[in-house]
């Protein structure tokens, strides 16, 4: 899988997901502008794929902000150079039953997951629309096609960015441009572990008693970042030259199908 030289923005890039998908795209040559609001772990990140000899440039910044994003794109594109790739991976999740849900808690969900996916892609597409090639992939969920309590907003939002990256992906297939999303089920990242009050039980009864969880992983194992990783690279890659508006579930069967 040749992607030699070419140039990635990933956001959520200090996050599980977002810091394998940094490593999956340095593996292969790939050059990765790394985007998250959290600066420090976000350095980290860098120092650490630099250090492996992967070429990856830090750049701080927050998805929910329209002209933000705008301005970091414009100088990615003027320091960096020409994006071929966008991977959408920044979000959150804040669990509450809908009734006892605040207006913060929805509205943040809406902001990082769904608006800034939009912001993002739109500032990088309109780049991309001009050279007549490019690829993005939206990190979004299972839970956007499956009802989990308290899981409300994060599903909505996460809905939401599924059709977003599907109607993107219509309109853009006439410049040669690919949309498409891959669908993680339980991974072993900070967003889904800080949920849990006891890490080993929580772990043992997941790895052990699959239906214990949730709708339980018929795999029986929580994904690795890296499994999650991979399926985005494929997407991105031309290996997935004809696969445009798909979304690839990655969750060990857990979404039942
Ligand atoms: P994570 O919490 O480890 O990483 C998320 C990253 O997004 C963090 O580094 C955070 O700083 C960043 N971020 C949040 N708001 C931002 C903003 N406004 N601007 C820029 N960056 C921002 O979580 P993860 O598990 O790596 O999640 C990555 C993606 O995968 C998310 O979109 C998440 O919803 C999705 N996902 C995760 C799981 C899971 O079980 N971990 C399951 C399904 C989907």
């Amino acid at each position: 899988m040749t992607m030699d030289d070419r140039i990635a923005l990933v956001t959520g890039a200090a996050g599980g997901i977002g810091e394998s998908v940094v490593r999956s795209l340095t593996a292969r040559g790939v050059r990765v502008v790394a985007v998250d609001r959290d600066a420090e772990r976000l350095a980290r990140v860098a120092k650490e794929a630099a250090g492996d000899g992967g070429r990856v440039e830090a750049f701080p910044g927050d998805v929910t902000s329209s002209s933000d994003v705008e301005a970091l794109v414009d100088e990615v594109e003027r320091t960096v150079g020409p994006l071929d790739y966008l991977v959408n991976a920044a979000g959150v999740l804040r669990l509450g039953e809908a009734r006892t849900l605040t207006d913060e808690e929805w509205s943040t969900t809406f902001a990082v997951n769904t608006t800034g996916v939009f912001f993002m892609s739109r500032a990088v597409v309109n780049r991309m629309v001009g050279r007549r090639r490019g690829a993005v992939v939206t990190v979004a969920s299972n839970a956007a096609g499956t009802a989990r309590t308290e899981m409300s907003a994060y599903a909505a939002s996460k809905a939401a960015a599924t059709m977003f990256t599907k109607c993107l992906g219509l309109e853009v297939a006439k410049y040669g441009i690919r949309a498409n999303l891959v669908a993680p089920g339980s991974t072993d990242t900070p967003m889904l572990t800080s949920m849990w009050q006891d890490d080993s039980s929580a772990r043992a009864s997941i790895e052990g008693v699959p239906e214990a969880y949730r709708v339980g992983i018929p795999l029986g194992k929580l994904a690795r970042p890296e499994d999650v990783a991979e399926a985005v690279v494929f997407l991105l890659s031309d290996k997935a030259a004809h696969i445009t508006m798909h979304d690839l579930t990655v969750d060990g069967g857990a979404a039942l199908g």
